[in-house]
């Protein structure tokens, strides 16, 4: 039986979503113009009025907004509303530059728990679910997103936040933890931690994971499925849009429906902004359609995903993204070949033998980028003989050749040779001072 949290918005027709849709984005852009000197003056800088924008399509008039605008108006200068209607502060960590800061008002929290809320449904979960959120509290928005949701449900929430393994694992035996919140690396994470503590994934209640905040493959939801022995939903969010809960998975798995009603996506061509049909990879850019605290126009998200608009199995109409294929800024380009992470991370998991972790370590000598990607495997395999070491490094060097079109060393390395993380993975080390 499929359940959503709000049926008509989450199954709305097409032409009413237009409407919707065309009529928030017209009421937004007309309440920046008014009350947002930063949003005014770009709008002015094109020669724009809020009257220019008459339907969805006129949303491509309208300047693109960047991270760097919100460094640029630090703390609070996007901000639309007087500091005493923000019930809520985020930012994030901030570890290159300033941290862009976000502020909610009462009634931005109220659409936040509601779309985590959908979230949280779509994934399977219903008033009788125990969740375990092992997201980060505090500044990031993931434990507060998903915790706000899950009450607004129902669910009973165990907000124990990131960190402690030990713990995690205790207590997710011992509550009768059903689902469980986190980064898919982190979920690996814990799966590792469990085997070691010789906890088998049937000392537990948990039927599903709801994992997100960094882009993760198919073959890794097969993995955390395979080792946890659970359903393993992708969630979508960014604190500049408000955080997890903007797009979720449903239950058939194949891509992730937006909240459209009140996060309006595009995708576009992440060299020259130009906007790109559905069914074509690019950048998602996102507007928020009933923010009132720091309402986001096209922002311009990092992400790269595709557009599908087909009729879905579970019944929403809900526009789908699919599982975001890594980021325009995390792109490296080795040689002149752009090359993803999550390219690496696919090739390596389809061998049995390495574990989940990997790094990739970019390096120049003599003008050269060198690309080296360490690979854990398991003590068992790391103790055999040398000979079966070198078969293996062999294989997926010429697998990841022919993947990423760019020669790349392989070093397998014992495992916990690689640097955990509680949080978003470290998957990538640029040597090269660019
Ligand atoms: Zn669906």
């Amino acid at each position: 039986m499929i359940s959503y949290w709000n049926k008509p918005a989450e199954t709305m027709e097409r032409a009413e979503m237009t409407q919707l849709q065309t009529g928030r984005l017209k009421e937004i852009v007309a309440r920046l113009y008014r009350q947002q000197p930063f949003y005014r003056s770009k709008m002015q800088a094109e020669g724009l009025l809020p009257e220019d924008v008459n339907t969805l399509e006129d949303i491509t008039k309208l300047p693109f907004t960047t991270k760097q605008d919100m460094r640029d108006n630090y703390p609070y200068g996007l901000f639309t509303v007087p500091m005493s209607e923000i019930v809520r502060v985020h930012a994030s960590s901030g570890t290159t530059g300033r941290p862009t800061v976000v502020g909610y008002t009462k009634r931005d929290i109220g659409i936040w728990s509601e779309v985590a809320a959908r979230a949280l449904v779509s994934a399977g979960l219903s008033k009788q679910s125990c969740i375990q959120i092992a997201y980060g509290y505090g500044l990031f928005t993931g434990g507060l997103g998903i915790h706000y949701g899950a009450e607004l449900l129902g669910a009973s929430v165990i907000p124990i936040s990131s960190g402690n393994t030990a713990r995690q694992i205790n207590l997710m035996k011992d509550f009768g933890t059903t689902a469980l919140a986190c980064t898919p690396s982190y979920a690996l994470y814990i799966a590792e931690a469990m085997r070691e503590m010789g906890v088998e994934p049937k000392d537990t209640s948990l039927k599903v994971g709801i994992f997100g905040a960094e882009p993760w493959s198919e073959r890794m939801r097969q993995e955390i499925e395979a080792q946890l022995e659970i359903k393993a939903i992708d969630i979508y969010g960014l604190s500049e849009i408000i955080g997890p809960g903007v797009a979720v998975e449903c239950p058939v798995q194949d891509g992730l429906h937006i909240n459209e009603d009140h996060f309006y996506p595009e995708i576009i061509n992440p060299l020259t902004g130009e906007v790109l049909p559905d069914g074509e990879k690019g950048e998602l850019v996102i507007s928020t359609l009933t923010k009132e605290g720091m309402p986001m126009i096209r922002y311009r998200t990092r992400d790269l995903t595709v557009l599908h608009r087909e009729k879905c199995d579970c019944g929403r109409t809900l526009v789908r993204m699919s599982k975001v294929l890594g980021r325009s800024d995390d792109m490296l380009i080795i040689r002149g070949v752009n090359v993803f992470p999550s390219q690496v991370e696919s090739v390596l998991l389809s061998f049995g033998e390495t574990s989940p972790h990997y790094q990739l370590i970019v390096d120049r000598k003599d003008n050269l980028d060198q690309l080296t990607v360490l690979i854990e495997v398991t003590d068992a395999m790391f103790s055999d003989e040398v000979r079966g070491l070198e078969v293996l490094e062999a294989k997926i060097k010429a697998e990841l050749a022919s993947v990423l079109n760019v020669s790349a060393t392989v070093r397998l390395v014992g495992s916990k040779t690689i640097e955990r993380s509680e949080g978003k993975a470290k998957r990538v080390v640029d040597r090269r001072n660019l």
